[in-house]
């Protein structure tokens, strides 16, 4: 688990730093990969928003200029990848993408 996770909500839009609510007003245009900066946090965070009007927001290190907290953990097939315990990263040791 990261410290930050996923938030996912119907409706309000909730901040995956400091979990501060808003609800986004009606008319405003459902985007795809939106950045958002938090108005009580202040820190950055990916939206993404799909018909239902679900809002999807992941903590993000780099859009903060913040380094990575890696810790590594080994997966079940053996090999070794490392996670974000701030947000949501995560990447196979020895290259590749999880
Ligand atoms: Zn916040
Ligand atoms: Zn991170």
């Amino acid at each position: 688990m990261s410290r930050h996770d996923s938030m996912i909500t119907d409706y309000y839009v909730v901040c995956p730093y400091c979990e501060y609510t808003y609800q986004p007003e009606g008319d405003e245009a459902v985007v795809d990969d939106a950045v958002m900066e938090c108005e009580s946090c202040g820190k950055k965070y990916r939206l993404m928003q799909e018909y239902t009007l679900t809002s999807h927001t992941t903590p993000d290190c780099e859009l903060n200029e913040a380094a990575h907290d890696w810790e590594q953990r080994t997966l079940r097939d053996g090999s070794a990848a490392e996670f974000c315990l701030e947000c949501c990263k995560a990447r196979l040791l020895g290259g590749g993408e999880v």
